[in-house]
């Protein structure tokens, strides 16, 4: 093969066009991956749509979920990643933003090198080499140089792991993180109720991640019912609800509560990505459960809301509503322990336990001239 056909895109809206590209001299530790199989994600329509948050070099070859063998390699590479040896014939997979490892995120916060501010895309940065590229799984090789970019990640598949099947571990391992996530806030347990918002490939490998990883039961809000929520129960959903049936959020909160019992799911993980999952799924949610939002992956939010925001910048966002009857304690030690280091009584006004005196006390509050009235009915009490 002397060229290798690519499929690029021009830009948002465009068809795709397949274009040859020369066939790459391969250094040392560079590769030259042929493709068995490349997935169709959510965020590659959501690109060919113009929702990606940041300046992509069209035109380009989309496609990051790729599943390939190594047909050229050279001397110097001798591992993936994880230290496994690489020999012409591996089958690998080829995540695309991959952290530098050397910015301020990669460095300082290493659990959300994710948003690391340098990443290493489809073996090249951002608008990097000009086009069209050897990159992108919707072709027939691809091509990486870790030398030339060393945040670059091979990783080896099991050789008896068929290409279509590795291609799913790069979403699943989407899934598998956002339920990480709940789990480091106390949030998703053993057993738990969980409820997917979505049915589409992220809401399918979220069952499985979610069954693999502990829940006790999983319920998936999603349409339509053929093909989408069928495989949701050959995947191991209990049961679900069909948006067809359930066309409003009030009817599909109800729904859910009727099958999870009372109060609802322990966990809700928006897989959907629409604009309102979030506030709907949010009412799914028993009391003290935990909402997990990976679906809105790019700043295809709601023009009223920002809340896509919370999985762009892949925060935690928690709620805290008053306290339990153990931490009441923790107050009365810390006033105790600090009591001479705040100027607690400058925020205290006094007003007398007369009518007057409370009407004053109520009106300073909420006129702001105090900071906290305070009734005292026996100034000398102590
Ligand atoms: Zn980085």
């Amino acid at each position: 093969m002397s060229t290798i056909r690519v499929a690029t895109f021009d830009g948002p809206g465009s068809s795709p066009v397949i274009r040859s590209v020369p066939h790459p001299q391969v250094p040392s530790q560079a590769a030259l991956i042929q493709i068995g199989a490349c997935g169709v994600c959510g965020t590659d329509l959501h690109i060919l749509k113009g929702h990606w948050p940041r300046p992509l070099p069209w035109p380009f070859t989309l496609g990051h979920e790729l599943a390939g063998v190594v047909v050229e390699k050279g001397s110097e590479l001798k591992t993936d990643f994880m230290g496994q040896p690489l020999s012409v014939g591996s089958k690998v997979m080829l995540p695309p933003l991959m952290p530098c490892g050397k910015c301020y995120y990669c460095v300082h916060y290493p659990e959300t090198a994710n948003k690391c501010l340098t990443p290493v895309y489809y073996g090249r940065y951002l608008g990097f080499k000009k086009p069209p590229h050897l990159w992108g799984g919707w072709a027939e090789m691809v091509y990486v140089d870790l030398e030339e970019l060393p945040g670059t990640k091979i990783y080896k598949l099991p050789d008896d792991m068929p290409l279509r099947i590795g291609t799913l571990s790069e979403p699943l391992t989407s899934c598998i993180r956002a339920l990480h996530r709940a789990v480091r806030v106390g949030g998703f347990r053993n057993g738990d109720t969980v409820v997917i918002q979505g049915s589409g490939p992220i809401g399918v490998l979220a069952v499985a991640a979610a069954l693999e990883m502990g829940a006790g039961r999983v319920v998936v809000v999603g349409a339509p019912e053929a093909p989408r929520l069928a495989l949701c129960r050959r995947f191991g959903a209990e049961s679900t609800i069909c948006l067809d049936d359930h066309p409003t959020p009030e009817a599909r909160v109800d729904a859910v509560r009727q099958i999870v019992g009372g109060f609802g799911a322990d966990l809700v993980m928006d897989c959907a990505g629409h604009p309102t999952a979030g506030p709907e799924g949010i009412e799914m949610l028993r009391d003290g459960g935990t909402y997990v939002e990976m679906g809105q992956f790019t700043d295809a939010g709601s023009i009223d809301t920002n809340w896509h925001r919370f999985c762009t910048k892949d925060i935690n966002l928690l709620g805290s509503w008053a306290f339990t009857a153990n931490d009441i304690p923790l107050g009365i030690a810390m006033l105790d322990r600090a009591q001479d280091r705040y100027p607690w009584t400058e925020m205290q006004t006094l007003f007398p336990f007369s009518e007057d005196g409370i009407s004053d006390a109520i009106q300073s509050a909420m006129d702001m001239r105090s900071v906290k009235s305070t009734i005292v009915p026996y100034e000398d009490l102590g």
